[in-house]
């Protein structure tokens, strides 16, 4: 067993951490005032987080001896990503305090155990079958109809790993291109929903078992990566309860400590044409890790998606998780950080950049929250 640090942890204490990207980097920017130092495991060199962070691990995730003297060295360990192999956490978990704990991560790294977990708490989903081969695709495709999407269970992100199922799509093809991606696991087919709006809720849990939820925001997304969050979503406040009602139940029930950000759609109300009383809110996924999407509070909320992370982590009380500000929050995606003298210029953006040195298309280079005063974001 572990030895047990006396949680909360002193200043001083090492917080290890999974991953050296952007979201390792604003964790480790976020353990500093409170006296932390953060080490950073990760496979890349001069890594985001790396950079501003007190000591680094460069090696495989595979790597034992390099996990058990990684963990000899932190107080506790976390994650900026959720899919890390089991072999690696049950190393980690020998040595050393683990948060969140392995059951959080291995629900959060396969669609089908995740959507099977959150139907069983009685929150809804987009209708879903496991597809092994294939002959069940044709199956599920009859059954759902067209169009749906055909994804991984695993390793998806950002829309990869993902086969929109159409009119005219061959499903041998579609069935040849996922299967590839899989690796020999199983896909998973989802009924196409008609969507009014994305949105997701970043909720933070504590090892008191008190949690504190960021306002839901909303989504937009370009070439399946997001682009745009407006904080909060534009919506009536029985549909904003339901989004947080139904983060902190998962959150609850996976016994989190951390942060859990919860994606979710809301359907077209046929009546309406858009967002409705008759539109569902159904859970798309989760992620036991800061979000993209809650990139907004680092300068919008008393207490940021990065603050409440490491206060849970490190058995703090949580801080509070109401806005000071409305936000708009855009990412700066490949060229796009070429922007940053417009953005400099302007005072009420605040501009982030996570250190890369190689710009790729598709990459995420940074971003920028744009503030403005509560009730008062532009209505488009
Ligand atoms: P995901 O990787 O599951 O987050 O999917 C990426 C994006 O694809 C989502 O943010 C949606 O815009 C879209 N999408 C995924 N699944 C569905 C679905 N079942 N119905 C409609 N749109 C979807």
């Amino acid at each position: 067993m572990p030895e047990q640090p006396s949680f909360p942890l002193a200043p001083g204490s090492t917080i290890g951490i999974m991953g050296g990207g952007q979201l390792g980097r604003m964790t480790a920017l976020a353990a500093a005032p409170l006296g932390y130092r953060c080490h950073i495991f990760t496979p890349e060199i001069n890594s985001p987080a790396e950079m501003v962070s007190a000591a680094v691990t460069v090696a495989d995730y595979s790597d034992i001896e390099a996990l058990e003297s990684f963990a000899d060295d932190v107080d506790v360990v976390t994650f900026e990503f959720e899919n890390v192999p089991f072999e690696c956490v049950q190393a980690l978990a020998e040595r050393v305090a683990v948060r969140p704990g392995w059951d959080c991560l291995r629900i959060s790294q396969d669609r089908l155990v995740e959507k099977d977990f959150i139907n069983g708490l009685g929150i809804p989903t987009t209708p879903y079958r496991a597809v092994r081969n294939a002959d069940e695709l044709a199956i599920v495709v009859e059954e759902f109809g067209r169009p749906a999407v055909l994804k991984t269970t695993r390793l998806g992100y950002d829309g990869k790993g993902q086969v929109v199922i159409g009119t005219d799509t061959d499903l041998n093809a579609a069935w040849d291109t996922i299967a590839s991606a899989a690796g020999g696991d199983a896909a998973i087919l989802e009924a196409f929903v008609d969507l009014a709006m994305e949105i997701s809720v970043v909720v933070a849990r504590g090892d008191d078992n008190n949690w504190a939820a960021f306002p839901p925001v909303e989504n937009r997304h370009v070439n399946h990566i997001l682009d745009v969050t407006r904080a909060p979503a534009r919506l009536p406040d029985k549909t904003s309860d339901a989004a947080v009602r139904a983060a902190s139940a998962i959150a609850d029930e996976m016994n989190l400590i951390g942060l859990l950000a919860v994606e979710m759609f809301l359907t077209v109300d046929e009546g309406t044409g858009g967002l409705g009383p008759n539109s569902d809110l159904l859970v798309n996924e989760i992620a036991p890790r800061p979000h993209n999407s809650g990139h907004w509070t680092m300068d919008a909320c008393i207490s940021s998606q990065f603050d409440q992370f490491v206060r849970a982590v490190a058995g703090l009380p949580l801080g509070s998780a109401t806005p000071h500000h409305d936000a708009i929050m855009k990412n700066l995606i490949g060229d796009d950080v070429d922007k940053w003298r417009d953005v400099i210029r302007n005072p009420d953006e605040v501009l982030h950049l996570y250190g890369k040195t190689e710009t790729r298309p598709g990459r995420k280079m940074g971003h920028v929250n744009r503030l403005f005063p509560l009730g008062q974001l532009p209505n488009k």
